[in-house]
């Protein structure tokens, strides 16, 4: 028995949180207890990711990986993972004690591994030969390997089965042609999640067919997109006759939409829950601030618009608390964690919406101000998450169709 499982079959909570206090206390410091907003103190970004030039954004995805490799060393990467793949064997309950200890810390931004680990992960351990799945699960847990998402087209978005990236077969490889896009991360990604047809003549649900893909494979182009918000987190990637070994196919031939599925209720549960301001105090405080400073808070309609903004903040809390809860019972993330994804997006929009009325022109104008202009990368990152992980009108759709029991949109 190694010494991971032996610990597994031993190790009570109290003895696991003791382990793991002593680990962070070790290697960080714990976030300061007054964080309360004070205006015009410290950086005043706001936005929904961090974004920065590629030299900052270099800095941060080494300071991610030197974490993640740290805390898997100690135990703590894969804490619920399997002891025999290199996860601690432990189990959910620890997981989240140990998430719920580390939020305590001051520690390099993980969003990189968002969607390795989040989306990824779980598609290649449900889907991927067993040998194939020892050979990335740890990795990607030790941030040894980050993994994109290679699915929308410039001609597949919402209608992702309407791909058309062609995987032909040669032998114990297929030779992959076609171009994605949107694809966040590719930049940093030593792995990618593909979805190509293979069957044109197939019903084009049942034409699909999924596999890892090596983003340092001869063939693979990666080309920076920048947004609005001045960021360039996403790209187009091209695959120019890129050869895949069969053995990195998730699922059979031809079922690929099914191992879509696996990935896209991971993707709408992990923004879901995760959806709110990148840093700092929460954005209430930060609201309340800015509306004191440009004198707005004597205004009754101004301090109703302010205070559906924090009941809309509390309530998207708690169904977040709720959702999460279901699915620490076991549940597996279903339909119903659309809402949270939808909540989330129109929050930040009814957010956007308030500050830029507070503001007026000095959102647009940088007068060079704390904390007034700094709010455009929010208004401007907005429109970006009511269309990644399905745009809101889909969302809606799910919710009616397979949430609510309405009719089906016509098709
Ligand atoms: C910040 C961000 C990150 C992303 N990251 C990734 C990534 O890592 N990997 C990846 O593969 N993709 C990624 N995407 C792409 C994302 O999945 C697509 O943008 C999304 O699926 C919508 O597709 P589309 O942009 O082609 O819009 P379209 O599908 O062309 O939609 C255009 C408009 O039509 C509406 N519409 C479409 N169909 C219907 C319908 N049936 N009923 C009602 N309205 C409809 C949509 O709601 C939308 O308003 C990202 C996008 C963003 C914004």
């Amino acid at each position: 028995m190694s010494q991971t499982a032996e610990r597994s079959a031993i190790e009570d909570l109290g003895e696991f949180r003791g382990r793991a206090v002593e680990f962070l206390e070790a290697h960080a410091s714990q976030i300061g207890g007054n964080d309360e907003f004070v205006w015009g103190e410290g950086d005043d970004f706001v936005g929904i990711v961090e974004e920065g030039d590629p030299e900052t954004e270099a800095a941060s995805v080494a300071a991610a990986r030197a974490w993640a490799a740290l805390r898997f060393d100690a135990g703590f990467g894969w804490i619920d993972g399997p002891a025999e793949l290199g996860g601690g064997g432990l189990t959910g309950a620890h997981l989240r004690a140990y998430r719920s200890l580390e939020s305590r810390y001051d520690l390099p931004d993980q969003s990189v591994f968002t969607i390795g680990l989040g989306m990824v992960a779980p598609t290649i351990a449900a889907h991927a030969r067993p040998d194939v799945a020892a050979q990335y699960l740890a990795p990607l847990h030790r941030g040894d390997v980050i993994a994109c998402q290679l699915f929308s087209e410039p001609g597949a978005g919402s209608d992702l089965a309407s791909l058309s990236t062609r995987a032909v077969a040669d032998g114990d490889e297929w030779v992959v042609d076609g171009q994605k896009v949107w694809t966040s991360n590719a930049h940093h990604a030593g792995i990618g999640e593909i979805i190509c047809r293979t069957d044109p003549d197939a019903p084009k649900h049942a034409g699909m067919t999924a596999f890892i893909v090596d983003m340092h494979a001869p063939g693979v182009e990666v080309r920076p997109l920048r947004q609005m918000t001045g960021g360039a987190g996403f790209n187009e990637v091209f695959f120019t006759g890129v050869r895949i070994p069969d053995s990195h196919r998730l699922g059979a031939v031809g079922e690929g939409w099914g191992v879509a599925l696996t990935t896209l209720m991971n993707e709408r549960a992990s923004i879901g829950s995760g959806m709110g301001l990148a840093k700092g105090p929460g954005p209430f405080e930060r609201l309340v601030a800015l509306t004191r400073h440009v004198g707005a808070d004597a205004d009754p309609v101004t301090r109703d618009r302010l205070a559906r903004l924090y009941t809309t903040h509390v309530v998207n809390g708690l169904t977040a608390k709720r959702a999460t809860a279901a699915l620490r019972s076991g549940g597996l993330p279903g339909p119903e964690l659309s809402i949270l994804k939808l909540a989330g997006t129109e929050h930040l929009l009814a957010i956007a919406d308030y500050v830029a009325g507070v503001l007026g022109p000095a959102l647009c104008a940088d007068t060079g101000e704390w904390g007034t202009f700094a709010w455009t990368k929010l208004v401007c990152g907005v429109p970006g998450g009511r269309l990644g992980g399905g745009s809101d009108e889909i969302v809606r759709n799910i919710i009616g169709e397979r949430v609510l029991g309405l009719p089906r949109e016509p098709r």
